[in-house]
């Protein structure tokens, strides 16, 4: 997106407080709550050490998108109690790891995995938080729930006691046209909007990345994930 993120180990935790700024900045900049955007960190492909520093720089949440890839990181990093987010393309035959040891889901987008991973949750742990991830007009890939379809399969996940509906998420197509990043981002506020008002009383607006998060935070998300900008380019 022009920019050159900086993306040396000893570079995370000055990444880290950039994005922080940026994230302040922006919420006072267009009238959002000090502390009303969460920061999830998204490690995919990056190692063991840089989420390390990324942890002495204060973050607990990650997001991972392959379960494969991050279940070894996961084991290695238990000892610090973190949260993780699967944010990745979910395949029936990999929700029971999923389910077995993420805490939150934010990429359901259909009931037959919904139903998977609600039935193998394990009852030593709490249900499991889900986010479903709307595909609004002009995204890119072939993942996310459209719109018409977004209500009736929240109340199907509301039906099942293993699974906490927490909210939306999105993906708009990559763009560095301030307006179209705000549009994208204000159709996903509404569908969010919507939702309340029929009492799903959902907590969570999963939108921004690390190339449009001012444009997200000002038009409403509560959670912004960033990957490059904290750990670097990822190799193609
Ligand atoms: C990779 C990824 C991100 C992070 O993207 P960056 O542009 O590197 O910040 C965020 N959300 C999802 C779903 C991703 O797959």
């Amino acid at each position: 997106m022009g920019l050159a993120y900086q993306n040396t180990v000893e570079n995370i935790e000055k990444n880290i407080k950039n994005i922080w700024q940026q994230i302040y900045a922006a919420e006072q900049k267009y009238g959002r709550k000090r502390g009303s955007v969460r920061l999830l960190a998204v490690s995919k492909t990056k190692g063991v050490e840089d989420i390390e520093k990324a942890i002495s720089a204060g973050l607990s949440d990650f997001g991972e998108n392959y379960v494969q890839e991050a279940l070894p990181k996961m084991g290695s990093l238990r000892p610090f109690n973190l949260t993780w987010y699967f944010i990745g393309p979910l395949q029936s035959n990999k929700t029971r790891q999923v389910t077995e040891n993420f805490d939150w889901v934010l990429s359901v987008d259909r009931e037959k995995v919904a139903k998977r991973l609600g039935d193998a949750r394990p009852q030593t742990l709490g249900p499991l938080n889900v986010c479903l991830q709307v595909n609004i007009s002009g995204e890119d890939s072939k993942s996310g729930v459209s719109i018409p379809e977004v209500m009736p399969l929240a109340s199907r996940i509301l039906d099942h006691p293993r699974l906490r509906l927490r909210g939306i998420m999105g993906i708009p197509a990559a763009t560095n046209v301030i307006a179209d990043q705000r549009l994208a981002f204000r159709q996903l506020k509404d569908v969010f909007d919507s939702m309340n008002d029929r009492g799903f009383n959902l907590d969570t607006l999963s939108m921004g990345m690390s190339g449009d998060l001012e444009s997200a935070i000002a038009e409403g998300s509560t959670m912004v994930r960033i990957g490059s900008a904290i750990f670097g380019q990822r190799k193609k």
